[in-house]
């Protein structure tokens, strides 16, 4: 008889975006007339750089001619992006890491999904709250987990992100082995100082830990001061692997490219406590289960890293960006404390009530869809995520209208 895997019966059903889509629905069909706006899910808005169009336009043309065609391409990626990857992302901003150290891949999502295959099933995971739901939910689909027990897996620790710690959270008191981070943070728009991140490395240095550092926002940070990569810290190429996508960089989450790093240095142990290479492992799994991103998809991220490129992308999310602040500033003058906005599309805005109660007055009076805090674990009650990622002109129309609703709380 073939079974299935008891682990995804552990599962909570994806709640949070099905039941926006309910309520929004159910908004649409009692006001066909409003003009709904979105700034729930994080989608981008505006259309692919016409650095990256151009670029993929003329590799369709290559794939189109026998002279030019290319089947099969190497499963980590071509070297020409890995090498601007390289080159741009990290050697740019004084960082070392090698092209065949980085792995393109066709999504973020995919990769911090998937990483966790490379690790014992006994690990000890840390994951933060709120939290991009990918960590928790793959490792309970692995059989890491048990059950839920008061909105929290058996098994995982927690590591709440709340007021009182700026949403950074420290090191846990018990030993962990894996640690997800993501800075600038979905859902929160936290970021991490280099000072907080050296902690992290050091416990990981210090626990033989590995941590996964997601750093698909890490295009939106525009404060110097603060690192894009974990690399940044010194030591971290032995501890951490890295996430990046081009996604929310430019634009690419409908087209799909991404890529992880996995330092030469960074180890695991087998059970006799031996270093293995995490790169080796990595580069196993990848081509072994991934057949690589299309050819012209990859030039057309190639083509991020042109002149053009980099110009057009910076004019794009510095318009997110200038949505964002315009949020902060309204919302901070409604008297709402908040955090995020400044070096991420996301703001996260302490409601004082109930995140779906707040929700529900946003949506029912001024037609404004934001996310429930609550949706992204118990440290999210209370809060609501309002997304960046939209036209200025529809940004500005939903901030004068959640004025007129919470002017006059
Ligand atoms: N990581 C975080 C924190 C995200 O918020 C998202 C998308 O929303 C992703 C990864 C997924 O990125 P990608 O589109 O590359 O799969």
């Amino acid at each position: 008889m073939i079974r299935v895997n008891p682990h995804y019966s552990k599962l909570q059903a994806s709640y949070l975006f099905s039941a926006i889509a309910k309520r929004m629905a159910e908004f649409q069909a009692s006001h066909p007339d409003s003009d709904l706006i979105k700034l729930g899910i994080g989608d981008v808005t505006h259309a692919l750089p016409a650095a990256c169009t151009e670029a993929m336009h003329k590799a369709v043309d290559e794939m189109g001619c026998d002279a030019t065609f290319r089947g099969y391409g190497p499963e980590q990626g071509y070297d020409f992006l890995r090498e601007a990857i390289a080159l741009n992302d990290f050697a740019a901003r004084g960082i070392a890491v090698q092209a065949d150290e980085v792995f393109v891949s066709d999504g973020a999502k995919c990769d911090t999904a998937n990483i966790q295959e490379l690790f014992a099933q006994d690990a000890r995971i840390a994951v933060p709250d709120p939290v991009y739901p990918v960590y928790v939910d793959t490792n309970v689909m692995a059989g890491r987990t048990g059950e839920v027990q008061d909105e929290r897996y058996d098994g995982l620790v927690y590591l709440d992100s709340t007021e009182d710690n700026h949403y950074v959270p420290t090191p846990p008191a018990q030993p962990v082995d894996l640690i997800y981070l993501c800075f600038p943070n979905n859902p929160t728009g936290a970021t991490a100082t280099h000072a907080q991140l050296k902690t992290w490395v050091d416990y990981a240095h210090e626990h033989q830990a590995l941590i996964l550092f997601d750093a698909a926002y890490e295009a939106f940070v525009r404060d110097d001061s603060l690192p894009r990569s974990i690399y940044e810290i010194e030591g971290a190429d032995e501890v951490a692997i890295e996430f990046r996508s081009f996604s929310k960089t430019a634009g690419f989450t409908g087209t799909r490219c991404a890529y992880t790093v996995v330092p030469k240095a960074c180890r695991a142990y087998d059970a006799e406590g031996n270093p293995q290479e995490l790169h080796a492992l990595w580069n196993r799994r990848h081509t072994t289960k991934f057949n690589g991103v299309s050819y012209p998809v990859q030039r057309a991220a190639e083509a991020v890293f042109s002149a053009a490129g980099q110009a057009q992308i910076t004019t794009v999310n510095d318009g997110y960006l200038g949505n964002a602040a315009l949020i902060r500033e309204k919302i901070s003058a409604l008297g709402y404390a908040l955090v995020g906005g400044e070096n991420s599309p996301y703001i996260w805005i302490k409601t004082g009530i109930d995140s779906w109660d707040f929700f529900d007055r946003l949506l029912n009076d001024a037609a404004v869809v934001t996310t429930p805090g609550a949706g992204f674990g118990s440290c999210g009650q209370g809060y609501i995520r309002i997304s960046a990622f939209n036209d200025r002109s529809k940004v500005e129309e939903a901030m004068q209208r959640i004025a007129a609703v919470l002017g006059n709380r």
